[in-house]
């Protein structure tokens, strides 16, 4: 048995109509590899009672969990619980997500350790210890002062990886919600991990709790600005994951940073504009949170936005995915790099730090929109 709702398990049809938008159907062409044939082979196990082999692991694994089968699903599948349940019963089962992946996990949630952490990686890629097989992007050494809170109007998440690795894009979001005349509070160490990679490698109590720390970090009723597509998601969903109307009411006030500042756009006194920008879109911010207007809104402030023609299929970063699974996220990620290739190809905005790292490391130009409105609005 999985830890599966048997009525969402139903809820599929078999129609096929997804499978074009499945990233991993579309490199591979395995039916097994496709959500109809993920769902087929949970129902195998979860209602047949058959055997989860090796082989239904690996179909579970090898999923990038973007949901780009669900907004495609005349049937409304709610793809994502079930490959979440599905996975935290493997991961129970010590089926899958092997220890050293828990203990990396574990440090998300322990902002000192990964800042010392991720200080002396970076030394050591400049020494070149650090072999390009390991696929990790260009760490930096120096990440200058925090941002400094302003008022409270709002509160600005930080997180895990965005704050180690990518500090200038929160320095951006400071700069443009002070654009608009917003201000904006810190939550304490407490916020220190969204959990988001916990849920996916279907660490679930791992990730509840990482979510009460947050909640109780950032209290009252003022809207939570978040600048990465995948925190924002997974923050949207603790009404899911915890199910109490705590998290539920959490969950509301929590809004993607283009969101929040799409409708104050016209505050915005860009210096200049930047000319052609292409635009791509993170599946956790298309997909899931539905939020690829705003961005189109705020981004088109400042420059002209070009569109990708691939109906936002996955780049293949997935969170982890990318570490985990290199072949499949570097086949996926081709696939997306010839779409901006026929697009003109030249600067990429992105609002999700995996996908820009993972383009990156391909030889794309990447940039969040929101450092890109920064960029407009100071030089
Ligand atoms: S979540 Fe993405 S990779 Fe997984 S089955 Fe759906 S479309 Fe395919
Ligand atoms: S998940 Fe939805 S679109 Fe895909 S086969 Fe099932 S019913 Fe059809």
């Amino acid at each position: 048995m999985l830890n599966l709702d048997d009525d969402e398990l139903a809820t599929c049809v078999s129609c096929g109509l997804c499978l074009p938008h499945c990233p991993t159907f579309r490199v591979t062409g395995e039916e097994a590899l496709s959500p109809r044939g993920r769902i087929s082979a949970m129902r195998a196990v979860h209602l047949d009672g058959a055997e989860p082999t090796d082989d239904f692991v690996r179909f579970m694994e090898t999923c990038v969990q973007c949901r780009g089968c669900e907004p495609a699903c005349p049937s409304g599948v709610p793809f994502g619980r079930l490959m979440e349940g599905t996975r935290t019963t493997l991961a129970s089962a010590q089926r899958m997500t092997p220890r050293w992946q828990r203990l990396a996990f574990k440090v998300l949630g322990h902002h000192r350790v990964l800042l010392a952490g991720s200080t002396v990686l970076a030394g050591a890629q400049r020494l070149h210890l650090v072999p390009k097989r390991a696929g990790l992007s260009r760490l930096p050494l120096r990440r200058g002062k925090p941002i400094e809170p302003t008022g409270d109007d709002a509160w600005l998440f930080t997180g895990c990886v965005m704050d180690a690795w990518l500090r200038d894009t929160h320095r951006s979001t400071a700069k443009v919600l002070d654009a608009v005349g917003i201000t904006y509070r810190l939550p304490d160490a407490g916020a220190s991990c969204c959990g988001a990679l916990h849920t996916h490698a279907g660490l679930h109590a791992d990730a509840a709790a990482l979510a009460e720390r947050v909640m109780a970090s950032m209290p009252g009723d003022a809207p939570i600005v978040v600048d990465s597509a995948g925190c924002g998601a997974a923050m949207k969903d603790y009404g899911h994951l915890l199910a109490t109307p705590e998290a539920l009411a959490f969950s509301a006030r929590v809004k993607d940073v283009h969101e929040f500042v799409a409708p104050h756009v016209d505050r915005l006194r860009p210096k200049r504009r930047l000319g052609r920008v292409i635009v791509q879109d993170p599946c956790h911010l298309r997909h899931v949170q539905r939020a690829q207007a705003p961005v189109r809104t705020v981004l088109g402030a400042v420059a002209d936005v070009v569109e990708l023609d691939d109906e936002g299929l996955c780049c293949g970063a997935g969170g982890a995915y990318s570490a985990l699974e290199p072949e499949l996220a570097g086949q996926i990620r081709d696939r997306k790099l010839a779409a901006i290739q026929r697009a003109g190809g030249g600067m990429v905005a992105s609002a999700n730090p995996g996908c820009s790292l993972h383009l990156a490391q391909a030889g794309a130009v990447t940039m969040h929109p929101i450092e890109l409105v920064d960029r407009a609005l100071t030089q």
